[in-house]
């Protein structure tokens, strides 16, 4: 059975097109230190033999930059880079790449005083001058704080909309049509949600799909075959990731669930009825990237979850991220958080820091907080 596509128009990305009526291209990304090269491109070459459409890498400062450039001789993939705070790095890493992500949620950190229309101005046209896409990539864990202002603090995904929508607008006024879009949350409904709404208003745009920290595996390939089944077999969406918290060694295991989840949607074996139940106890984690602070972060993640079975039956959610940079923001909406930093895992209690421990003292810590929530949940019910 084809599936068929909303109406996309074209975005070339190297040696590959999304959109329009090209196959739904597999992306991934390296989780290892980008200035670590050899380590780099044994990854992305792994992931490339694994039949990685696109592999992503990120890129937060000059080193990592002049990494990225020996990166690029030593691969024939095609690379994306993820920028974050630092917008102007694209000018270093555009002519090395076929594609570059900024999140709008991110363009606010540097130079406060320059519009961020100037700074998407700057980005497109660096973009432009070398023959790179560019993903708008929202993010609910870093939406833009002037559209989330605009809105109930309840609802998350209309910031995340206006966020879309107001930068769509901005690279169609300067001229710019090769971008595609994404918009993640950790929640496949609420992904469900505002990528159909997305869709609804900009069918014209291709969309990149994904469910961010997803989690360890299989939870984590469940929760994003759900988002991708409500999705993709609507006709949404013209790439994909599948986030897991992986070691290195098994990265590629986002590229062959990404196409076994494609083809089972082909072949009408759906099986998103075992919708998640809000019920449970839900773990999620970050699939990890080059900014992760210590390598124990995935152990780290699979011992959670292993340490918190005894709960299952508890709606409650756990955050697990590798590194201080989106760790804090991204644990914001989980009722315990915990963020890698190089010697100390953090923890917080909703928004409120508990404190940074030792890899050896969190788990007992962690338990120690999920047994008062738990009590307090009997309090609540009882
Ligand atoms: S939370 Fe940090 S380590 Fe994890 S994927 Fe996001 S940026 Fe990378």
């Amino acid at each position: 059975m084809e599936i068929k596509r909303n109406p996309t128009r074209s975005v070339k990305i190297g040696s590959i097109s999304v959109g329009a009526n090209h196959p739904i291209a597999v992306q991934s990304m390296t989780a290892t230190h980008t200035t670590n090269i050899d380590a780099t491109v044994e990854l992305v070459n792994d992931l490339q033999r694994a039949g990685a459409d696109v592999v992503r890498i990120a890129v937060d400062s000059d080193k990592d930059a002049e990494a990225l450039a020996e990166i690029r001789k030593q691969t024939t993939a095609n690379l994306s880079v993820d920028l974050q705070e630092n917008y102007r790095l694209v000018e270093k890493v555009a002519p090395h790449v076929d594609k570059v992500r900024y999140n709008p949620g991110h363009l606010y950190h540097h130079e406060k005083q320059r519009p961020w229309q100037d700074k998407v101005k700057f980005l497109a046209d660096t973009a432009g001058a070398n023959n790179c896409a560019l993903r708008v990539g929202v993010n609910c864990g870093s939406v833009d704080p002037g559209q989330k202002e605009l809105f109930d603090h309840s609802d998350s995904i209309s910031p995340m909309l206006a966020s879309a929508f107001e930068h769509c607008e901005l690279l169609d006024a300067i001229g710019f049509s090769r971008f595609v879009v994404s918009l993640k949350d950790s929640d496949p409904t609420k992904v469900v949600e505002v990528n159909k709404r997305f869709a609804e208003k900009r069918p014209d745009v291709p969309l990149h799909l994904g469910v961010t920290e997803a989690g360890l595996p299989p939870d984590g390939i469940i929760k994003t075959r759900i988002a991708f089944e409500q999705l993709i077999g609507r006709g949404i969406g013209d790439t994909i990731r599948v986030s897991l918290t992986v070691p290195n060694s098994k990265k590629s295991m986002e590229i062959e669930s990404g196409r076994q989840i494609i083809d089972d949607i082909r072949n009408g074996r759906l099986r998103s009825v075992v919708a998640l139940d809000p019920s449970k106890l839900n773990i999620i984690s970050c699939p990890s990237c080059s900014r992760v602070e210590n390598e124990a972060f995935v152990e780290l993640a699979q011992d959670v979850k292993e340490m918190t079975k005894y709960a299952k039956d508890y709606a409650i959610t756990i955050a697990v991220m590798g590194c201080r940079v989106n760790g804090p923001g991204e644990t914001d909406d989980a009722d315990l958080g915990l963020w890698c930093g190089p010697a100390k895992v953090n923890l917080k209690r909703g928004g409120e820091p508990i404190g940074a421990f030792g890899y050896d003292e969190i788990l007992p810590k962690l338990r120690q907080e999920l047994d008062q929530l738990i009590e307090a949940k009997k309090l609540t019910v009882g």
